[in-house]
């Protein structure tokens, strides 16, 4: 067979499965579940839906809960964590796609949801993305990502890395130095005190000494009481890490 015989049929393999592969799974956009003209094929999500995106345009303190000044990304007091939410959380579409990722194992909801965090911090964390060293997405206990079969938030974090990319940007993905060494039941029906006691001690920092000195990212989908989040980056503090930015895609 010759080099274009064989170039021709491998081109004619390529189309055929891509156009089997639109059929099965058509490019939808998974905000807006419709079909727009102006949709990022790649990550499943439409202009329009991010343009509509109800984004916070404050930050927030993750030690004294307070929202920030607006343009202001550091708290006076705990000017070493901060908390940067792209959404409020009763936003439905966002809220419902994180659900799915989650309970349902649409796992190409992450592309999205990555989609939205990157358009979310280009818009008000460019210039601290800069500053950043490590990506840590926060950890499942090894039970509970069995369970579930992955960890969504690491998911996310690997497609916010490919996006970053192309900014030129590459931090360190780290998935190994935070651990969860706890296994904590559901946390939604527990009351607030309740969720702190309960992630005390949840995270454990292995062969942590890279970490000094840096920034970190930490990822995580929601931050509904923030007992999970606080408990992760006073971990990373103890081991000297210099500073945590905080990154959900949505804040209770
Ligand atoms: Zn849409
Ligand atoms: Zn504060």
């Amino acid at each position: 067979m010759d080099i274009i015989t064989l170039l021709t049929r491998k081109t004619m393999y390529v189309f055929i499965k891509n156009l089997i592969l639109d059929i099965l799974s058509p490019s939808l956009c998974l905000l807006c579940k419709n079909y727009p003209p102006d949709l990022d094929k790649e990550m499943h999500i439409c202009t329009s839906c991010l343009k509509n995106i109800p984004w916070n345009s404050c930050f927030f303190c993750v030690v004294c809960e307070r929202r920030l000044p607006e343009l202001s990304s550091r708290c006076r007091s705990h000017s070493q964590v901060t908390l940067c939410s792209a959404a409020p959380y009763n936003y439905a579409p966002i809220k419902n796609l994180i659900w799915e990722l989650k309970f349902r194992n649409t796992k190409v909801a992450a592309k999205t949801l990555a989609k939205i965090l990157f358009t979310y911090t280009e818009r008000v964390l460019l210039k601290e993305l800069h500053s950043i060293d490590f990506i840590i997405p926060i950890p499942l206990h090894y039970k509970r990502e069995k369970e579930r079969g992955y960890n969504q938030s690491e998911l996310i974090s690997r497609y916010f890395i490919d996006l970053l990319s192309l900014q030129v940007l590459q931090p360190i993905f780290d998935t190994a130095s935070l651990t969860r060494v706890k296994y904590t039941e559901p946390q939604t029906e527990k009351n607030r005190d309740a969720r702190l006691i309960n992630l005390h001690d949840a995270f454990e920092v292995r062969n942590g000494t890279a970490l000094h000195d840096k920034c970190v990212l930490l990822i995580d989908d929601v931050y509904t009481s923030g007992a999970t989040m606080r408990a992760a980056a006073y971990t990373l503090k103890k081991h000297k890490v210099k500073r945590i930015i905080c990154l959900t895609l949505a804040q209770a």
